[in-house]
């Protein structure tokens, strides 16, 4: 199962060459994982279920990716309790603590270098928020199923694994 950015630069059958049948997908702005949570995010939660469930795939990646316009966002978003959009700031708040991880150790870099910096944090937060799926972590438990995280600069053309420990 495979996580991505909606972005339409970063289609990971293109990149990484599935087949049809191949990998299930789920893409969003930001590529990010939200928590477990029945009410607020039940068409990921369904998504997750139906893939480790029912398709009892082995593999989570989570592909963040070069240039990210929703990573920019969460790094630049004001988050001062007056939104300027309905959905982007508080979708992509999921990654906040990629953000505060961010600011607190690379404060001191340019905005670009931050956001290079936040794409593969970020993956590094929705990893985490994967293992809130009880299904998951049954799946972790039991050897079945493992966590991966990748970051693709296609700028670059550099596909690299996000150390996710
Ligand atoms: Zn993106």
């Amino acid at each position: 199962m495979v996580f991505s950015c909606a972005d339409s630069r970063v289609c990971p059958s293109v990149t990484l060459g599935f087949q049809p049948g191949e990998a299930f997908t789920i893409r969003n702005i930001a590529n990010m994982v939200p928590p477990y949570d029945k009410t607020k995010y039940a068409g990921m939660g369904s998504a997750i279920e139906y893939a480790v469930i029912h398709l009892k795939v082995e593999s989570l990646v989570v592909i963040g990716h070069s240039k990210c316009g929703g990573i920019k966002g969460l790094m630049t978003f004001k988050y001062d309790g007056n939104n300027s959009t309905d959905f982007i700031e508080d979708w992509v708040k999921i990654g906040y603590p990629a953000r505060e991880k961010v600011q607190a150790e690379h404060g001191s870099k340019d905005l670009d270098e931050q956001c290079s910096i936040c794409e593969k944090e970020a993956v590094k937060v929705s990893v985490e928020n994967l293992k809130t799926y009880p299904f998951v972590t049954e799946g972790l438990k039991n050897g079945t199923l493992k966590i991966i995280g990748a970051h693709y600069d296609f700028v670059n053309g550099k596909f690299e694994i996000v150390d996710v420990e």
